[in-house]
């Protein structure tokens, strides 16, 4: 019989209440002795349990503990079965773990991966549990541990909520991560309660955990239901969401299956001589020919350092917060740098921190006299095992998620914990190795010293593979556990596209590879030349195409995508993600070091926009009501000499030293504003005896559009900030989960906008960009052509698409299409605008 049988192997007869062991050895004996006499073991599997217990903690958390033998003993298994001892006193387990409800499992199959999924399940009911520790009918634990009764989150048969509507999963890759994140954030601007039921199981809607743990996939059939004051409009949400995030799904799906079949369809490399391989998953083309290096799994040992309570809560809270914070701030650079993809994935990460669930089973561990970061940490592992033993890739996969985000709150915690895996890599480009790389690891790579990635765990929808694929890294997944005992320093082939690595490879073999690689360079020096080609339409009319980057080290790429310059340089990076503002030294140096970069190529830095969404915790700022409306940007700068004019100082510094630099002010309103910015810089300017360079100013606020013509007086240029611009012209924030797909740059009211500032801008003789969202969009960068923008700058891989768009239409057809969208009454209107341009 097996265990996902619908006859439950939970029998009365194998479950013995108000048992007293006098140890963890007596417990195991006691249930073992159950098996045995029910004839499902034979009495030699005893030991196994035995020797399980030496290698494995068979603790689950929450009081329960599964012990379990080897998997080389299943022979003595005569039939599945499942002894249960509950302990109302409870009985030690390991330190600081007492196990009430004692689960031996003997299973001939993998059949108790059904039994752990029922039992994590019902772990996530406290009070459930508590029933269950002390209940007198062994009755009770069987219909609780039974699939017969299988249960929803809350330890009962789950039944629909009041408000309902059954809903069809079409994603074709499930209900994973990125849209259950979504489903929760809409989740939770409701009150009322929120369930997603499958089957006859349910989740809570506003957890992501538990939402996740349904499993569910393309074709199951769901019932969201809700109760509560609410619970008409939170049903009539979740409908809108959930829906509305199909079309993405596809998309996203139907993307995947092209690249794929465009990769299946290319030539592939083949060795010269028969070499010994280790097969994967592929999960970035490309072919990497380098030394590899092996990452040790890192065993970590963090220590017990009892506090008191109220101590340790107060760490613990104070290192989440700062992990969101810098989690909110790595979502956002990430979507600055990669895309609004590759930052959802830290978005969902900041949701796992918000799970209950940890926080609790932390807490639990410190009233039981631990100190907070081994008890953080414990927490995460038993999570994160939980989430692994279900036995689902996709749960794996949020299992190393669950591993992520709890290594950045250990290291708030436990500053002194070496958890920095990636940071002794050799100086020349290697094949990394490792077990797992986390999504932080993925993203953080200096690409500089990686050629590519292989690991043996992670699946190739993976958040490591979708970062290495983002960032143009060969690599392969889910490979054999032999390669971590490859030795470093062996000569490596990463095939990406077959998804394995050869090694020792022979003289032929290295030149075939290299003169492989070489044949894709030249195909890709080919693309790159077209992408050089300027954006020149079909009339003659030339506009400038440029990159929004941070960092010096992204220029090669950028100019390779065939930006013309950078047109947005966002200095808040180097206050963003470390504790400390850098000195004036220090960004004198990254402004020059990309001003050589681009080797003579016209630069933007922006002065520091901090404030609104973006938020440095370690400036300590006052917090405020609305920070949208409030101390940003250079408002902030005129209030802070001490943030201004280091600032301003560096940048002149760095233009004194040849960086070919223009200066830009985010959010400006007024002319004061200006002319006060403006004195700070020529004071500056003229103390360091530098240059004078051109200072302009974003337009961002409805007031800077409509006083173009006035502000175009006091500055050399302007640069559109259609993110904020459309914020602030729509009232949306831009962050709103409900309402920022709403709020589209193309919308009239912006174009107007757009256009007030162009004229002002004219009039004076200045010259206008936009490096908001909208200019790396083929078709908004068309609008802005024809409403008379000068340069678009926007994330490097968009700029080949604009290119070639723009490449393809005349001014005088630009023009029109502006005119015709001017005259629009809606967004909407205006992008069915596209079919005519
Ligand atoms: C904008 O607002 O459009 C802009 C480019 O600036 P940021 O996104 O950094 O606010
Ligand atoms: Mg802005």
């Amino acid at each position: 019989m097996s265990l996902s049988s619908p006859s439950s192997v939970v029998r009365p007869e194998l479950v013995r209440l108000a048992a007293q062991p006098v140890d963890k050895n007596d417990a195991i004996a006691q249930a073992a002795q159950m098996l045995v006499a029910a004839g499902c073991i034979d009495p030699a599997y005893v030991d196994s349990f035995y020797r399980r217990e030496q290698v494995s903690n068979t603790f689950l958390g929450h009081g329960v503990a599964i012990p379990h033998g080897m998997v080389e003993d299943r022979a003595l298994i005569r039939q599945t079965g499942v002894a249960v001892l509950q302990v109302p006193q409870g009985v030690d387990w390991n330190a600081g773990q007492q196990a009430r409800l004692v689960v031996a499992i003997a299973a001939q199959s993998d059949a108790h991966i059904a039994l752990l999924r029922r039992l994590t399940r019902l772990m996530q009911d406290d009070a459930a549990m508590v029933d269950l520790f002390a209940t007198g009918s062994a009755a009770v634990i069987v219909r609780a541990l039974s699939e017969d009764r299988a249960m929803g989150a809350n330890g009962i048969a789950a039944q629909d909520l009041p408000e309902c509507f059954a809903w069809t999963v079409d994603y074709p890759n499930g209900l994973h991560a990125r849209p259950a994140n979504a489903w929760v954030e809409a989740a939770k601007g409701f009150s009322s309660r929120i369930q997603v039921r499958l089957g006859r199981e349910a989740a809570d809607a506003k957890a992501l955990v538990p939402l996740l743990q349904l499993g569910a996939r393309c074709g199951d059939a769901l019932v969201i239901s809700a109760q509560g004051e609410d619970a008409a409009a939170a049903i009539a949400r979740m409908r809108t969401v959930i829906t509305r995030l199909s079309s993405q799904e596809k998309a996203d799906a139907a993307q995947a299956e092209r690249r794929e079949a465009a990769r299946a369809a290319r030539p592939r490399w083949q060795p010269v001589s028969s070499l010994p391989r280790f097969s994967g998953l592929t999960a970035s083309p490309g072919l990497a020919v380098a030394p590899v290096h092996v990452i040790a799994e890192q065993r970590l040992m963090v220590p017990d350092v009892p506090q008191s309570l109220v101590e340790g809560g107060n760490r613990l809270q104070q290192a989440l917060i700062l992990t969101q914070e810098s989690l909110h701030t790595l979502a956002d650079d990430t979507a600055r740098r990669l895309g609004e993809t590759e930052a959802a994935i830290f978005k969902a990460h900041s949701e796992l921190l918000n799970d209950p669930e940890l926080v609790t089973l932390t807490c639990q561990m410190m009233v039981d006299g631990h100190g907070v970061a081994w008890a953080w940490h414990q927490a995460v592992e038993q999570l994160a095992n939980r989430l692994a033993a279900v036995g689902s890739p996709v749960l794996a996969a949020r299992a190393a998620d669950i591993r992520d985000v709890g290594r950045r709150v250990l290291a708030r915690l436990e500053p002194s914990l070496p958890l920095g895996s990636l940071t002794a890599l050799p100086n020349e480009p290697v094949i990394l190795i490792a077990e797992d790389l986390s999504p932080s690891d993925t993203a953080g790579l200096d690409q500089e010293r990686i050629a590519g990635l292989a690991t043996a765990l992670g699946g190739p929808t993976s958040h490591t593979a979708i970062l290495a694929r983002t960032l143009g890294l060969p690599a392969m997944v889910g490979g054999d556990s032999g390669l971590l005992s490859i030795a470093s320093g062996t000569i490596g082939i990463l095939d990406g596209d077959l998804g394995c690595l050869y090694l020792n490879p022979t003289a032929a073999d290295l030149d075939s590879a290299r003169q492989w690689q070489q044949q894709l360079a030249d195909q890709r020096a080919a693309e790159e030349q077209q992408r050089s080609l300027p954006a020149t339409t079909t009339d003659g009319h030339r506009i400038e195409i440029a990159a929004n980057i941070n960092r010096a080290d992204q220029a090669a790429m950028a100019l390779s995508q065939g930006a013309d310059g950078v047109g947005l340089m966002r200095t808040e990076f180097l206050f963003l993600e470390r504790d400390h503002a850098p000195d004036e030294d220090e960004q004198a140096a990254a402004y020059l070091a990309m001003g050589q970069a681009l080797d003579g190529r016209p630069l933007i830095v922006r002065a520091l926009d901090i404030g609104g969404d973006k938020q440095v915790a370690h400036l300590k700022l006052p917090r405020e009501e609305n920070p949208f409306l409030g101390v940003r940007g250079s408002r902030l700068l005129l209030r802070s000499p001490d943030l201004l004019e280091p600032q301003v100082r560096a940048l002149y510094r760095a233009a004194r030293d040849g960086a070919a630099l223009s200066i830009m002010f985010p959010m400006i309103t007024s002319v004061s504003e200006i002319l006060s910015l403006r004195e700070t810089c020529e004071q500056i300017r003229q103390e360091l005896q530098a240059p004078v360079v051109p200072v302009g100013i974003m337009v961002e606020v409805p007031a800077a559009a409509m006083m173009a013509d006035v502000l175009a007086r006091h500055v050399d240029f302007f640069s559109i900030g259609t993110n904020d611009l459309t914020q602030y012209t729509l009232a949306i924030d831009r962050q709103h989960p409900d309402l920022a797909a709403e709020a589209d740059s193309l919308h009239p009211a912006v174009l107007r906008l757009i256009r007030a500032t162009v004229d002002g801008a004219k009039a004076h003789g200045r010259w206008v960009g936009v490096c908001g969202g909208i200019a790396g969009d083929p078709f908004g960068a068309t609008v802005l052509l024809g409403l008379g923008v000068d340069e678009l700058s926007m994330t490097p891989r968009d700029i080949p698409a604009v290119k070639a768009r723009l490449r393809t239409v005349s001014l005088a057809q630009a023009q029109q299409v502006a005119a015709q969208a001017l005259a629009c009454e809606t967004a909407d209107a205006v992008r069915t605008l596209e079919g005519v341009a």
